[in-house]
């Protein structure tokens, strides 16, 4: 048994982790005859990837390249290559994910169980849009091969299914050309949601990225920031990653009612000066958090809660302007708080989060009464019609799930009986 976390540290329960290595082997593996779950890089921040007392299998060791062709950009990799791992040999002959997440040491299975999105959803959808097929092996020894256009409900329910739909051991990816490694980016302040709105509109047609990080501390016309970035060619000469690392646990949250606005501040000077257009590499512009290696540990101890939610556009503006009012009563807050404008586009998957929409995240210390200000934040976004992200979720409660989630339904046919996580035993009951 091994004490196992997720991104947010909120517990550290034993575990007995199995871990994959032998693609040929995984039907041996998952047949230990006990309900265990696939854990990829614990990336997600709450019980998602987690089993308590149960069975782990982990599958970092799947890591290696099957196929890649260069002349299409059709990639097939085992489901624990990290998406960085792609990126760094992709970028280089010219292709890339159309879909990244805020960092990039997740996995292919990962980036698939929770249909992950990225800061270009306007442009590109999610994860799964860009899946060409997978390959599934269930805890019954029995094997799917499933993708949009073949055995497409099982592609539909794995996608965004939250690992429970078996264990997906190798995937087809289709790349996208790219001229290289470099963005053209460009940072604007904006003050009130109108504004952010305008710039989201105004970014969308002709910027491939575009997000907005948003002091939740400023008052009523929350100030903020608008980045948005597209692909540049040529060459910019080297880029060499600098990588700084939270050493420790310290014995309290850095991140407290005291700390919270002079780091909300800290963070506007900073970038602050930094407003306009210059040309960055894909890395620091995609994924900022990942400069500072196991930045989750400033929370302390007891770890932190990231509340995600999706609300409809038309709700968007007063949902968004609600929240932002409740957080800031209640005197609690999120130095990283992100805004930011999902696409038309639905999601591929039967359980997929991200719908057209305004999505909000949001860190919050966990401490006493935390839960409280989280039950004000559901009303709000289920009144809107919205919805939380179950890769960053540890409580929400199942009917707030079910509502959220209208098609749960129908994806419980596909599910595999011997799969099973902490966050299924709470919201889908077993
Ligand atoms: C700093 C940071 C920024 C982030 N930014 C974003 C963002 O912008 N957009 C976004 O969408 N997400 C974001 N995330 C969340 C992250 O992308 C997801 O939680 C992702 O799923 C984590 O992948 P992982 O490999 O670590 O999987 P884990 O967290 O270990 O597992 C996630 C889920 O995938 C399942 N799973 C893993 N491997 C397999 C497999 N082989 N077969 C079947 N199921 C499997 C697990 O059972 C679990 O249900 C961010 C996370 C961090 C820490």
């Amino acid at each position: 048994m091994r004490r196992v976390s997720s991104w947010g540290r909120l517990s550290a329960l034993p575990h007995e982790v199995i871990e994959l290595g032998d693609r040929g082997r995984v039907a041996e593996a998952l047949a230990v005859g006990r309900r265990g779950i696939a854990y990829g890089l614990g990336r997600s921040y709450g019980d998602v990837c987690l089993n308590p007392d149960g069975v782990l299998w982990r599958t970092a060791g799947l890591d290696r390249f099957v196929a890649f062709d260069e002349a299409s950009g059709r990639l097939v990799c085992e489901a624990g290559v990290a998406l960085r791992d792609i990126q760094r040999l992709a970028i280089p002959r010219g292709w890339g994910l159309p879909v990244l997440p805020g960092t990039e040491f997740v996995t292919v299975g990962g980036a698939i169980a929770n249909d992950v999105h990225g800061k270009n959803h306007h442009a590109t959808g999610t994860f799964g849009d860009h899946v060409r097929s997978l390959r599934l092996v269930r805890t019954d020894g029995r094997e799917i091969r499933c993708g949009p256009d073949e055995e497409a409900a099982w592609f539909a329910a794995t996608v965004g299914g939250l690992g429970l739909t078996g264990l997906i051991v190798e995937a087809e990816l289709r790349l996208k050309p790219v001229p290289g490694p470099w963005l053209e980016s460009e940072t604007l302040a904006y003050a009130g949601l109108a504004d952010f709105f305008r710039l989201s509109d105004e970014s969308h047609p002709a910027w491939e990225q575009a997000v907005s990080w948003i002091d939740c501390t400023s008052g009523e016309v929350a100030r903020g920031l608008f980045m948005r970035a597209r692909p540049v060619a040529g060459e910019r000469g080297a880029w060499r990653e600098r990588r700084l690392a939270m050493p420790l646990v310290p014995p309290v949250s850095l991140v407290n009612r005291l700390t919270l606005r002079p780091l909300n501040i800290a963070y506007w000077m900073a970038n602050k000066r930094r407003l306009g257009r210059r040309i960055v590499h894909y890395e620091p512009f995609l994924f900022p958090l990942d400069a500072i290696r196991a930045w989750n540990r400033m929370y302390g101890p007891a770890g932190f809660y990231q509340y995600q939610c999706v609300v409809p556009r038309e709700a968007g503006h007063a949902a968004i302007a609600e929240m932002l009012a409740v957080i800031a009563r209640s005197g609690e807050g999120s130095v990283l708080a992100v805004l930011k404008t999902f696409g038309d586009r639905w999601p591929p998957g039967l359980l997929s989060f991200a719908r057209p929409g305004v999505t909000l995240a949001l860190d919050f210390q966990n401490r006493a009464g935390i839960e409280a200000l989280f039950e004000r934040l559901d009303a709000i976004v289920s009144a809107a019609g919205g919805r939380l992200y179950p890769a960053k979720d540890a409580r929400m409660p199942r009917s707030m799930f079910e509502q959220g989630y209208p098609r749960l339904g129908e994806f419980s046919a596909y599910r595999d009986p011997g799969m099973s996580s902490a966050m299924s035993r709470r919201l889908m009951g077993s």
